[in-house]
């Protein structure tokens, strides 16, 4: 096969990405951890979804990455039907999100690392069974503290051998530490290249230091809580991309939502999908950022980041 990006509805042209968001999430269920009693999913009415999607839409956006991990009910055909009913192209992901989230089914703690390579090297050639759906990118996978525990590595391990086996990309999730120099770590150990890793959630530790060490190792950071996880120090982010670009990283800069919960559409009084283009375009270009800066971050970055070069086994 060529290079492609694998979509849902399977490959195209890397070309044909277009404005792309990386980390988003169509469907989700979070209830089951323990510790949750927030509005923890998705609306299982699809109505809400469909129309938020169709909206951004007609902002331009061609292509959506949903990182939904197996665990918080990441839904194959849910997401090839959506994508077939908005016409925006959907990339999924693959793998297991974090120590409360980790189905027992799965048995992280039981199988080899191999093993659970195996399994998601086995949906990037085949598709997830019953569905045929092929995941674009490993990910998101994470780490619940400012540590990695014994599971969570395991299953960085596991990702980060599939990913470089089956040339894919990897998502993380990171959050509130410096917990991605960790991840970046095991994962370049398992021999995945840091361009194409990216640090999810890096906007959640907004120390200086942090970010640059991630950017000189070569991996992408991710701003992608700016209207949810303290949506006050929302000027901040962007004066820091604003500051990372003049810095000579903008190839390394990706920009999501992070779209996860019901309260975070606007039918629920949340910032809704089309935030990038309603408050975080005009925020940058205000800083001073070009159009072709833009395009960087959300065409260019996003079409090296997915493209798959190698050829993936038939
Ligand atoms: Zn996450």
């Amino acid at each position: 096969m060529p290079a492609h990006v694998m979509t849902v509805q399977g490959p195209v042209d890397p070309g044909d990405l277009g404005f792309t968001l990386m980390h988003e999430h169509l469907v989700t269920r979070f209830w089951h951890a323990s510790h949750r009693y927030d509005l923890a999913c998705m609306p299982e009415d699809r109505r809400y979804v469909l129309e938020e999607l169709s909206r951004l839409a007609r902002t331009g956006c061609r292509t959506l990455v949903d990182v939904t991990p197996v665990g918080i009910n990441r839904d194959p055909e849910a997401l090839r039907e959506m994508a077939e009913r908005t016409g925006i192209q959907v990339v999924m992901g693959c793998g297991w999100y974090r120590d409360s989230y980790f189905p027992a089914r799965a048995e992280i703690d039981r199988r080899s690392v191999d093993s659970l390579a195996e399994e998601m090297l086995a949906e990037i050639k085949e598709g997830v069974a019953g569905s045929g759906v092929r995941p674009g990118i490993v990910g998101e996978i994470g780490t619940e503290k400012d540590w990695m525990s014994p599971a969570e590595e395991r299953v960085h391990r596991a990702a980060g051998r599939a990913a470089a086996a089956g040339g894919l990309a990897l998502m993380t999730h990171s959050f509130a530490s410096d917990i991605g120099l960790w991840q970046l770590r095991v994962l370049r150990e398992e021999g995945v290249d840091p361009a194409k890793v990216v640090i999810g959630h890096a906007d959640t530790y907004r120390l200086k230091p942090y970010h640059m060490a991630l950017l000189e190792e070569g991996a992408n950071i991710e701003f992608d809580t700016l209207l949810w996880y303290r949506p006050e120090l929302f000027d901040n982010a962007l004066d820091l991309i604003r500051d990372y670009v003049h810095e000579g990283f903008l190839g390394q800069l990706l920009i999501s939502m992070d779209t996860c919960k019901a309260e975070h559409l606007s039918f629920f009084g949340g910032a809704g999908m089309t935030a990038v283009h309603d408050r975080v375009i005009p925020g940058l270009l205000g800083r001073g950022l070009s159009e072709a800066d833009i395009s960087a971050i959300f065409v260019d970055n996003p079409r090296r980041i997915l493209t798959v070069e190698t050829k993936v086994p038939e």
